[in-house]
């Protein structure tokens, strides 16, 4: 009997996806998080001068949020600032060897939100990215050791890799796991799946998207369409077929009201 068991639970297991290519979550699981993106330029400093281009982070962050939807979690591009570093003088080269803080000595304070995350793109650091309580820093430079299955680029799994460290996972160094250091893996179990979620609840403008959903329903409903179509656009990337999704995604289309 013991035996016909651990079959039927090997049958089981068997059947699913290694990787999940479906999402195990449906509309009305998902957590929206704001994420707001700084690329850094610096005339005296190329290490904080970014190259990248709006087109990447559109790229970088659709990525992420195939990663992320195994856990139904999906980042929401609040704004992409490009602003130039500040205190460049006070560069310290040797510094910047030794430590990781050194980059918050660059970051303008005046544009960092305190109702998303704050993700900077530089081109040199220590390390591939670094997670801080109100930003993380990831560098374009980044190079990871390629382990299967695991992601075709090097940013988009450092950048979920940090935003796993916001939603306060730590580490595990298991080869195909996004909270692995330094590899290309991209797994959560669901320790962390559950870990992850639970610390996104606690933000406060971390939102259920059937609660956007709504907000954005009554905006529209009540003749504030521009703002509705905002809210639809943030969720009509979530990379799902829903029935929910549908009515959003058509007003999104019919565009605003003139
Ligand atoms: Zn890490």
């Amino acid at each position: 009997m013991r035996a016909i068991l651990f079959l039927f639970i090997a049958a089981i297991l068997g059947f699913q996806p290694s990787h999940a290519a479906e999402p195990a979550f449906g509309f009305d699981d998902f957590l929206v998080a704001p994420v707001r993106i700084h690329l850094l330029s610096a005339k005296d400093v190329p290490a904080l001068h970014t190259t990248l281009v709006e087109a990447d982070i559109q790229r970088i962050l659709g990525k992420a949020n195939k990663v992320w939807a195994a856990a139904g979690v999906h980042f929401h591009i609040e704004s992409i600032l490009k602003e130039e570093a500040v205190r460049q003088e006070l560069f310290d080269k040797e510094a910047a060897k030794t430590e990781l803080a050194w980059v918050k000595r660059h970051y303008p304070e005046k544009t960092r939100t305190t109702n998303a995350f704050n993700i900077y793109y530089i081109k040199q650091f220590g390390v591939n990215g670094v997670y801080f309580p109100d930003s993380i820093f990831v560098k374009d430079t980044a190079s990871l050791r390629k382990v299967e299955p695991g992601l075709d680029e090097p940013l988009p799994r450092v950048t979920s890799h940090e935003l796993g460290h916001a939603l306060s996972l730590p580490h595990r160094q298991n080869v195909t796991n996004l909270m692995a250091s330094g590899t290309s893996g991209f797994a959560f179990n669901a320790d962390e799946i559950q870990r992850a979620r639970a610390a996104a609840g606690k933000f406060g403008w971390i939102k259920p998207a059937k609660t956007l959903l709504a907000e954005a329903d009554r905006l529209f409903d009540s003749g504030q369409k521009a703002d509705a179509l905002r809210i639809y656009q943030s969720l009509a990337l979530l990379p799902l077929e829903s029935p929910q999704l549908t009515q959003a995604r058509q007003r999104l289309k019919a565009g605003p009201a003139r």
